[in-house]
């Protein structure tokens, strides 16, 4: 290889014998050209990866796909759901709901289960009004979701996603997002959230929260988002419970900081652990978005249908396995 570019380099050198040291300094050369070229290209790729980023922030700058808003306040209520034959499809998909007739009495906690993609986040999509086009009605305290006030559902209706939201800046400012609550009872609610110490260790409340939450555990993030639903009084609270998987001692925490939430709510809750939900007063189970089984823990059990195969094969395959998703699948839906 030496020899071969001792060869090729000589006549560039007036066809005398190049020495070692020439041939030291030109391949040191060749690599200090060829090192910034290489940088080049990676950055390319990054920007391409922008633009790409760029061209899906316009489009939906540019969407006018506006869901349509009431102007009528809500009743002073305890939080009370009724789906009435409510179908839906995303766009002009096929149905993901199909007839799904469901109340929710103030104060019960109702699970919805079902392997993944039968719709469970979809309902809890519908009734934040994320989503408009559903045939069938949704009353939230007897008032038709479409003639609602926006800032009244706001109020009624808090979630907990599958996916936490953390904006970043503050603890104080996440917890809040812009709200008027008081230090005292964001501390009340961290406490309840089990989550004193996670926002301790941030510094307090006026600690740092990074954007997206990422010096957050998966885990932390969570307990946090919990405690931001518990600082608000929504009556109503939809707990989309996240899939990806957490060590046992957070586990134990969030299962706490459910608990918490379920006591003081009517509490609509998309479980992918079964054994968060076996104390609900009602568990739905959805398939292909319909409504296949309904009742207690105990009744579904005893009944041996599908919610108890499924509450079989979870104990079998151990808690990771949830709705028939795999493990891996992760956070589809
Ligand atoms: P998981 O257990 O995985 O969270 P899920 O029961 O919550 O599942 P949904 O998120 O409600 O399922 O999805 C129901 C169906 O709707 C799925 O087939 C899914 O692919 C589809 N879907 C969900 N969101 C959208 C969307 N924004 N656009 C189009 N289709 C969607
Ligand atoms: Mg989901």
């Amino acid at each position: 290889m030496a020899l071969m570019l001792w060869y090729a380099i000589s006549p560039w050198f007036g066809g005398t014998a190049a020495t070692a040291g020439l041939l030291a300094a030109f391949v040191d050369y060749v690599g200090r050209l060829f090192t910034p070229v290489r940088e080049l290209s990676g950055k390319i790729s990054i920007l391409q990866r922008a633009a790409s980023a760029a061209d899906k922030i316009a489009g939906l700058l540019l969407c006018d796909e506006r869901v349509p808003f009431g102007d009528r306040p809500l009743p002073e209520a305890p939080g009370e759901v009724a789906f009435e034959g409510v179908s839906f499809a995303y766009g002009d998909g096929p149905d993901v709901l199909r007839d799904i007739t469901l109340a929710i009495r103030p104060g019960e906690v109702v699970a919805l289960v079902g392997r993944t993609g039968s719709g469970k986040t979809t309902i809890g999509k519908l009734l934040v009004r994320m989503y408009a086009g559903y045939r069938g009605t949704i009353r939230v305290d007897g008032v038709p979701l479409d003639e609602v006030d926006q800032a009244a559902l706001r109020r009624r209706i808090a979630v907990v996603q599958q996916d936490v939201v953390l904006f970043g800046g503050t603890v104080r400012g996440d917890l809040t997002l812009g709200a008027d609550i008081s230090d005292a009872r964001l501390r009340e609610a961290l406490d309840l959230a089990q989550a004193s110490d996670v926002v301790e260790r941030l510094g307090g409340l006026d600690g740092r929260v990074v954007q997206g939450g990422r010096n957050l555990s998966v885990g932390e993030a969570q307990l946090l988002s919990f405690a931001r639903v518990l600082a608000r009084d929504a009556p109503l609270v939809i707990l989309d419970e996240a899939t990806a998987s957490v060590d046992s001692l957070t586990e134990a925490r969030i299962q706490a900081a459910t608990a918490a939430l379920f006591a003081q709510r009517t509490v609509l809750v998309v479980a992918h652990r079964l054994s968060t939900i076996t104390h609900a007063d009602r568990i739905v189970l959805l398939d292909q978005g319909r409504i296949l089984e309904q009742g207690t823990h105990q009744a579904l059990l005893a009944r041996g249908g599908a919610y108890a195969a499924l509450f079989e094969a979870q104990f079998t395959h151990g808690d990771a396995v949830a709705n028939g998703a795999s493990a891996e699948s992760g956070r589809a839906g």
